[in-house]
C-alpha cells in the first residue's frame, strides 16, 4: 500500500498517510480540516522502484559482462596465438572456456 504525502490548506501542516489509492481524502492530524490536498507518493514507493531498477541493472551488466567476455576472447585468444604460439594457446584454459 503506497503512502501518501498531503498538505492541509487550512493550517498548512503536511502529512503522510498510507492508504489505497481509491481511498476518500484524509482529514488533516493538527485542524481535523478535509481541505488537504495529495502532494506526492513519498520515498518507500519510489525506494522500492529503484531497487527494482538496480535488480534490472545487476542482470544486464552480468549479460553484458558475458557479452564482453564472448567479444573479447576471441581477440585475445588470437593475440595469445600471435605472440605465444597456437600450443601455449590451446592450453590455456581460460582462454577456451568458450570452447566445449
Ligand atoms: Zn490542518
Amino acid at each position: 500500500m503506497p503512502v501518501y504525502h498531503y498538505r492541509c490548506h487550512t493550517c498548512g501542516t503536511e502529512f503522510d498517510v498510507l492508504h489505497s489509492f481509491e481511498a476518500a481524502l484524509p482529514e488533516c492530524p493538527e485542524c481535523e480540516s478535509e481541505e488537504v490536498k495529495r502532494l506526492i507518493v513519498s520515498a518507500p514507493l519510489i525506494a522500492r522502484g529503484a531497487e527494482t531498477h538496480a535488480g534490472d541493472g545487476r542482470r544486464a551488466t552480468k549479460e553484458q559482462l558475458r557479452a564482453k567476455w564472448a567479444e573479447e576472447t576471441p581477440k585475445l585468444r588470437k593475440k595469445m596465438r600471435d605472440k605465444l604460439g597456437e600450443d601455449v594457446v590451446q592450453r590455456l584454459p581460460t582462454l577456451n572456456m568458450d570452447q566445449d
